[in-house]
């Protein structure tokens, strides 16, 4: 059985169903993230799993105990939030001790776990200094600190790096990731970032309007998403419209399934110059291009076809790769890059 569960959980609200009967199961020491736009119910089943607030139905079992029997503060679990939430007239130290208090630890047992948890974070030569003066990640370093220091049994964190800038958000998800993975605590994260969720976690739950669409590997929910949801909300996707030179295009590929939903992703595409020898297994598609975006490391090609409009991307757009609107070009499709949905937007096997 796996260390925690939630199964069929449902919270109503007075008019509003957040949850309609999600279960997820973690296990022992997984990092394991909640993906999905604002309104889907991520923060609503984390704090019900922090006892912040009740599910309507459903059960939690955390290590085969009912949780939902369990008032809040009994639970064991450390919780870090997007506000930080660090007292301000609290030394780094104090409010990392904080949470200490109540579970009446000896005076010398706080020092060390308090010294322990900010080693963790790298703020032990911080620790006398008043948390106003320093910058928004070193507040959610004590934030961390804070909820580690109690040996939860279970950490969860909702968005704890949406307020801080976009750099410092990914030097941040790195190391949060690296003492996750060193102190081993079975770990619950909120987020509505993608690439955050690619990057971090073990497991990703993609949920949309309070049901989960899928629960996989970050290499699962990207390369091989389930519903049509999944695939749009994380990455980017190009679909197809339904004409004659898709008809065409998916003639060629011999692809004969019937699907409501065509798709492919930028980066399984790729451009000939108009005239160019075409690869075996390709089928080249005319077009102009209509825009053409540099993002640095890559580019972002839009082009006009009898299939729609395709973004395809394309690599190294600094070294001679520019293509200008008004180019005709070829885009070059190849069946292993094809994803279809029906009409209830789930995938079909091709
Ligand atoms: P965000 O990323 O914006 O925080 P979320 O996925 O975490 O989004 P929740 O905060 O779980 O979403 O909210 C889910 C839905 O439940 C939202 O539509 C919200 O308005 C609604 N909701 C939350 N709390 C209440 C409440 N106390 N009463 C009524 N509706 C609520």
């Amino acid at each position: 059985m796996a260390y925690l569960t939630v199964k069929d959980g449902v919270k109503q609200f007075t008019g509003f169903r957040a949850l309609n009967g999600v279960s997820i199961s973690v296990e022992r020491g997984e990092f394991f993230t909640l993906l999905g736009p604002s309104g889907c119910g991520k923060t609503t089943l984390l704090r019900a799993i922090a006892g912040f607030n009740d599910l309507t139905t459903g059960s939690i079992l955390l290590d085969g105990q009912d949780l939902r029997a369990i008032p809040p503060h009994k639970r064991d679990i450390g919780m870090v939030f997007q506000d930080y939430a660090v007292f301000p007239h609290l030394s780094v130290f104090d409010n990392v001790a904080f949470g200490l208090k109540p579970r009446k630890v000896p005076a010398d047992q706080v020092k060390t776990r308090v010294a322990e948890a900010l080693k963790a974070v790298h703020l032990e030569a911080l620790a006398e200094r008043l948390p106003a003066a320093m910058s928004g990640g070193q507040q959610q370093r004590i934030g961390l600190a804070r909820a580690m220091v109690i040996n939860p049994r279970l950490l969860l964190m909702d968005e704890p790096l949406s307020n801080l800038d976009a750099k410092l958000r990914i030097e941040l998800r790195e190391e949060i990731r690296d003492i996750q993975k060193r102190v081993d605590i079975a770990t619950i994260y909120v987020t509505h970032d993608q690439e955050e969720a690619l990057a971090i976690s073990d497991r990703i739950c993609v949920m949309s309007a309070g049901h989960i669409e899928q629960i996989g590997t970050p290499q699962d929910i990207y390369g091989n998403p389930q519903t049509l949801f999944v695939a749009n909300f994380v990455g980017t996707l190009n679909t197809l419209k339904d004409t004659e030179g898709r008809a065409k295009l998916l003639a060629d590929l011999g692809l004969h399934t019937k699907a409501a939903h065509w798709t492919v992703r930028p980066e399984r595409l790729s451009l000939a110059k108009a005239g160019e020898p075409i690869p075996s297994r390709s089928v080249a598609v005319p077009g102009t291009v209509s825009k053409f975006t540099y993002l640095g490391r890559e580019a972002h090609v839009l082009v006009e076809t009898a299939a729609g409009a395709v973004v395809v991307q394309i690599a190294n757009p600094a070294y001679g790769a520019v293509r200008n609107p008004g180019d005709e070009v070829s885009v070059l499709f190849e069946h292993s890059a094809l994803m279809a949905f029906d009409a209830d937007s789930k995938r079909l096997p091709l």
